[in-house]
């Protein structure tokens, strides 16, 4: 069910409520869109191993690798920072963090939820809060609690700023996604709910990558694929990293080929786990059957 008594709440009570409800029994139900840390993995870490499929070139330096992108339990900020309206949202940004270009900082994310509300076709339903915590081990991150109407991205000082903005763009999809499908929203096929806030984060997550047909076709050439509705849990941040890159080129070509309207009725049916939707109901193929067909458009 939605909760609309936080978007009535003054910043500093939202705040207060905020660190009180964000217990971990919340933090399970609140979206597939936990994590995301690197998704980004390709090009913060340009000069290890992984960028021999990155879009982004050796420009980019000082990231440190969090040690687990899945921690539920850290997810809970501690917040001190003051809210400041942007458009659609407030950006509450923790003190001491991006001290010199908050300004900077709030266009960029009006930029991104301009951009993203454009590729994923429609808007927030109503306010909400875009928070920029500090992470104290440094690590990149972000998770959407989208019933709360806020969405959160996990940064320091050390992380250039548009990294951050490129993780909040994914999770800014997160929460358009909850406001243009409801409650179903949180019981959606996992491939179909990071498939969509990936895809609708479009040149956040491409960098030099025309689309994502491309940068996964790079990706599966240099020897990195999964089967679709792959778990990644316990496979790794490379394992996620690449399937949230699958998903992404998953949903495009699901759209792509077949409709935004079919999507849309596919998306609410989901049970959670990836490959939960009723693939066979909306498009009336199994997913095997349209695993194939993305797997023939991925070399067009
Ligand atoms: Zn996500």
């Amino acid at each position: 069910m939605y909760d609309t008594r936080k978007s009535s709440l003054s910043p500093a009570e939202f705040l207060r409520s905020l660190r009180e409800n964000l217990t971990l029994a919340r933090l399970a139900i609140l979206t597939g869109g936990l994590i995301v840390i690197s998704l980004l993995l390709s090009w913060p870490l340009a000069n290890n191993s992984s960028d021999r499929y990155s879009p982004w070139p050796n420009s980019q330096s000082g990231f440190t690798r969090p040690e687990n992108d899945q921690t539920l339990g850290n997810a809970a900020p501690s917040i001190t920072g003051d809210a400041l309206p942007v458009a659609q949202f407030d950006m509450i940004v923790d003190d001491g963090l991006y001290t010199d270009d908050r300004r900077a900082l709030a266009d960029d994310l009006k930029q991104a939820l301009d951009y993203v509300t454009k590729r994923f076709g429609s808007p927030p339903s109503s306010r909400f809060n875009a928070v920029v915590a500090r992470d104290a081990s440094c690590g990149l991150h972000g998770v959407a609690y989208t019933e709360e109407r806020t969405v959160q991205v996990s940064s320091c000082n050390d992380i250039a700023r548009p990294r951050a903005v490129a993780i909040m763009a994914h999770e800014f999809v997160h929460q358009l996604a909850q406001d243009r499908y409801g409650p179903a929203h949180l019981s959606a096929d996992l491939m179909l709910a990071e498939g969509v806030a990936t895809w609708g984060a479009g040149e956040y997550w491409l960098g030099s990558q025309p689309d994502f047909r491309s940068y996964v076709r790079g990706q599966r050439d240099s020897g990195i694929f999964y089967a679709l509705a792959t778990d990644y849990t316990g496979k790794g941040i490379d394992a996620m990293n690449a399937l949230y890159y699958q998903w992404a080129s998953f949903v495009d070509f699901l759209i792509a080929t077949y409709g935004r309207e079919k999507f849309d009725h596919l998306y609410v049916t989901g049970h959670g786990t990836p490959g939960s939707a009723d693939y066979r109901g909306v498009y009336d193929k199994d997913l095997g059957a349209l695993e194939q067909e993305w797997q023939a458009w991925l070399d067009q």
